[in-house]
């Protein structure tokens, strides 16, 4: 079988490529192949739910540009399709004086990068928008939004069959050559494409590997684990309640987000993941493992973060510290207000030689494109993303 263009993975950045490669080329012969029964199984399906303003990210970066970017049209998007979401914003907290600095870059940040109306917060003023948060400043993001990203996947994927896009599910891609077209082998056949893009998420180095042989990144998978709020202590936090990140690990850090199916979610830690799909605290793959440790640059973040890390071990196997952990935003939480809530599992790109990779990354060459970094925001980015992509097919062919 012969496709003008192939993707691997049906995780949102998947769909959202396939769609604007379809909006953009309505003639493409567009495949699907996903080793899962269904769409948005991993990262997409198991994530916080947040459309993210893009106020964190280096200005310039593929991050901040494709977050804004992609802000705007996942909006449009679900407008056009009735998908719901709730733009309730969200406050981003510090609770001490050494955390001030860090408050006021991030301020600074969301200006340049171009969202308005934030506003900076005193003890009181924080209390107005989350009476039960302890803080000391803080900042309002009217922009954040929450959403359930699997109703975003399923009317993609709903748009994309009635386009004629094909998907053949329950297939796992075990090798690529290269040639003048391109052979795709699967666990059950052989498909030929012109071009082919890899969205594969936490196999995106492996799939990347099946044609580039000298990777310079490596997945290196984070597991996050939360807890919900029992449906009676629900009213503790009315929407999304954020501490200042670490600028060296900006995906760690409790914080409290309401869900858009009103739930409210606690957490996550994040533990390094002894599996690439391990959603258990024991879930382990010996071949993932080795994976990571010998790889030079995640053992540099071992060396430098060693503490880090293992306070979110810590956390992860302990209540009561995840418990303390909450308590410095929400004083008045109690162990037994939680429940457990599930894990999902990050793909972080760890750079051979430097450490993790903070940016999206893109691998492109000879028609074929590896989407090798793809952490968050790359839900709320994905359409974004899928539109950068197509682009690049569309200059290059
Ligand atoms: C805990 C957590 C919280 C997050 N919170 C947010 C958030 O609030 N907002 C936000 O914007 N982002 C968030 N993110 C990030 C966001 O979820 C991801 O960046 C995004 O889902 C990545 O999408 P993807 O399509 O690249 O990967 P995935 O969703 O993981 O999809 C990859 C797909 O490829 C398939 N695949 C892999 N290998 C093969 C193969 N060999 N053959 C065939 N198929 C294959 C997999 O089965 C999978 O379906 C979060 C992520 C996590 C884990």
């Amino acid at each position: 079988m012969h496709y003008t263009h192939t993707i691997i993975g049906a995780g949102i950045v998947g769909l959202a490529t396939a769609y604007r490669l379809k909006q953009k080329l309505p003639d493409a012969k567009v495949l699907v192949v996903e080793k899962e029964v269904c769409v948005a199984k991993h990262q997409t399906g198991n994530n916080s739910g947040v459309i993210h303003s893009g106020i964190y990210y280096k200005p310039g970066s593929l991050k901040a540009v494709n977050c804004r970017k992609g802000y705007k049209q996942i909006i449009e998007f679900c407008n056009e399709h009735n998908v719901k979401y709730d733009l309730c914003g969200k406050i981003i907290v510090a609770t001490s004086n050494d955390e001030l600095p860090q408050l006021e870059k991030i301020y600074e940040r969301g200006i340049e990068n171009g969202l308005e109306n934030l506003t900076k917060l005193n003890e009181s003023q924080l209390k107005d928008y989350e009476p039960n948060v302890n803080g000391i400043a803080g900042i309002h993001v009217p922009q954040t939004g929450i959403i359930d990203f699997k109703d975003v996947c399923n009317k993609l994927y709903e748009l994309l069959v009635e386009s004629g896009v094909e998907f053949h599910f329950d297939e796992q891609v075990v090798s690529i050559n290269k040639g003048n077209s391109i052979t795709i082998r699967t666990t059950n056949q052989l498909f030929m494409t012109d071009v082919l893009i890899s969205c594969a998420g936490l196999y995106s180095d492996k799939v990347a590997s099946m044609t580039e042989s000298s990777l310079n990144v490596r997945i290196v998978p984070f597991r996050g684990e939360y807890h919900k709020l029992k449906k009676q202590r629900r009213s503790l936090v009315r929407n999304l309640i954020y501490p200042v990140p670490d600028p060296n690990f900006p995906f760690l850090g409790v914080h409290f987000t309401r869900m858009i199916d009103g739930e409210v979610e606690c957490g996550p830690n994040a533990v390094f993941a002894l599996k690439r799909e391990g959603y258990g605290k024991f879930d382990f793959n010996i071949s993932d493992i080795a994976n990571a440790i010998t790889w030079p640059g995640f053992r540099k973040v071992i060396y430098k973060y060693w503490r880090t890390g293992l306070g979110e071990y810590y956390r992860s196997f302990s209540k009561k510290a995840f418990v303390k952990a909450l308590q410095k935003l929400i004083p008045s939480i109690q162990a037994n207000d939680l429940i457990s809530g599930g894990a999902g599992v990050r793909a972080q790109a760890c750079e051979r030689n430097a450490g993790l990779l903070d940016d999206f990354y893109i691998l492109e060459s000879q028609n074929i494109y590896h989407v090798c970094n793809a952490p968050s925001p790359a839900a709320t980015s994905s359409l974004a993303i899928g539109d950068y992509i197509a682009e690049q097919v569309i200059q290059s062919n």
